[in-house]
């Protein structure tokens, strides 16, 4: 019997599943992460019906229905080859937070993240701007709520862009962002603490709705997937719910209206089949940029790189990879445009070694406006390489924003943090007492 809870809720989902779902195996099939997790000869049927155990009986996925989930990055190719209405990828999702109710592969995986996103937007961000991302504004009535989400912040520059864009065309908004205001999918997903996670997405819901917004704004593809389909029909919501970039889109003629400064370059758009909308959305504004001569569209197909699917199927990411880079070449693009945090630190890490520079589609935006986008510090400090110098020029900061920590072991954690480690199972040091 239904009770409200979040535990309920996703029970009564995976009934759902469980009784329309044949075991055909055509999301199998479709899937483009199969022949890179070593499960091509295993029956695609089975595959499925291993996932649909674990959902009925609950215990630890195994086999090739574990490498299965494992390398899920989201993308989505498996919904439209389902004969029966069923979206596989929410049952993937939703086998991955029961398994991990028996065992998480990252266990206090929250409490490193919310600790890594914190010392990380200490060591970039004045105090009033880190206050501004991480600190929730006292509630009032606003038509809009810009949801910046957890990891994002780990990339403010981005963040603050859209705030400028934003403020361009005079929207009334709050921004609501960090680890208190978490979606939900790291203790619901990743942990298996679905209670835990009822609480926190919960919270989350009740405070968009204390400022009485038309529309909650999302920016992470993460919450986006958690907030709008995993958990989608949970909770009730007065707002409309989805990404920032539509609502841009909507207003485009008004941004037009506004741009003043040419911004000459020639450029390529990485984008997202499995979220091809967010990727037609950024084209779209990107064609309205003057002066950007955008070279092509490199949709990384069966790849997604958000914070959760992120490096999840490390083969059809470098697969996808090879062919951004070489449409890059092939185009001569000065610079390959990122979507969204995920896809900018992965680009721009990269860049250091191979593939062109990257820009964020935010950064165009606000040079069309007049403006001078934020500086990406990372990508910059990332180059460098030097942790012990980056750590002792961060220590200022860090103490502005009344964080105190020891250089030395600062500087170790460094580049795990840049990297988002603890999403595979790193970076323990922020969970031990020192
Ligand atoms: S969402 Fe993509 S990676 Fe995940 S199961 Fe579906 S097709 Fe495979
Ligand atoms: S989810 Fe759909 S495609 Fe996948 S095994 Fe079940 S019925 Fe077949």
């Amino acid at each position: 019997m239904p009770d409200g809870s979040l535990t309920s809720f996703m029970a009564s989902r995976a009934e759902d599943i469980l009784s329309a779902c044949t075991s055909c195996g055509a999301c199998v099939e479709a899937c483009p992460v199969v022949p890179h997790a070593g499960i091509s000869d295993a029956e695609p049927g089975a595959v499925a019906g291993g996932v649909l155990q674990v959902l009925r009986d609950g215990g630890r996925l195994d086999g090739p229905a574990e490498a299965w989930v494992h390398q899920c990055n989201g993308c989505g190719e498996c919904i439209p080859a389902c004969p029966e209405g069923v979206n596989p990828r929410n049952m993937v999702m939703l086998a991955a937070g029961k398994s991990a109710e028996t065992h998480s592969d990252t266990p206090q995986l929250f409490r490193k993240m919310a600790r890594a996103i914190r010392l990380m937007a200490a060591m970039q961000l004045a105090p009033a701007d880190l206050a501004r991302l991480l600190q929730p504004p006292r509630p009032r009535a606003v038509p809009v709520v810009f949801y910046v989400g957890c990891n994002a912040v780990r990339t403010p520059h981005l963040l603050f862009n859209a705030m400028y864009v934003l403020d361009a065309i005079e929207v009334d908004y709050e921004v609501l962002g960090g680890p208190a205001a978490c979606c939900g999918i790291i203790h619901t997903k990743w942990e298996g603490e679905t209670e835990a996670g009822g609480r926190v997405t919960d919270g989350t819901l009740r405070r968009f709705g204390e400022f009485e917004p038309e529309r909650v704004l999302s920016w992470c593809p993460s919450c986006q997937l958690h907030i709008g389909e995993t958990v989608e029909g949970y909770g009730e919501a007065a707002f409309a719910f989805e990404h920032v970039t539509r609502f841009l889109v909507e207003n485009e003629g008004r941004l037009r209206g506004l741009y003043t400064t040419e911004v000459p370059m020639r450029v390529l758009l990485h984008a997202h089949e499995g979220m091809a909308d967010l990727g037609e959305n950024v084209a779209r504004l990107l064609g309205g940029v003057p002066g950007l001569d955008i070279a092509g569209i490199a949709w990384e197909s069966g790849y997604t790189c958000g914070g959760s699917g992120q490096d999840r199927s490390p083969g059809l990411k470098a697969e996808r990879r090879r062919e951004t880079y070489a449409m890059a070449r092939e185009t001569g693009a000065e610079a390959l445009v990122s979507l969204y945090h995920g896809c900018h630190a992965q680009l721009s890490a990269a860049a250091e070694t191979e593939g062109p520079s990257v820009v964020n589609f935010t950064d165009f935006l606000v040079r069309a406006l007049g403006g001078e986008p934020r500086q990406d510090l990372l990508a910059g400090w990332r180059m460098a390489g030097d942790w012990q110098a980056l750590a002792a020029r961060s220590m200022p900061m860090l103490e502005r924003n009344a964080v105190s920590v020891d250089p030395d072991w600062f500087a170790s954690l460094l580049p795990d943090m840049l990297t988002s480690r603890e999403f595979a199972g790193g970076l323990d040091e922020l969970v031990r007492p020192r």
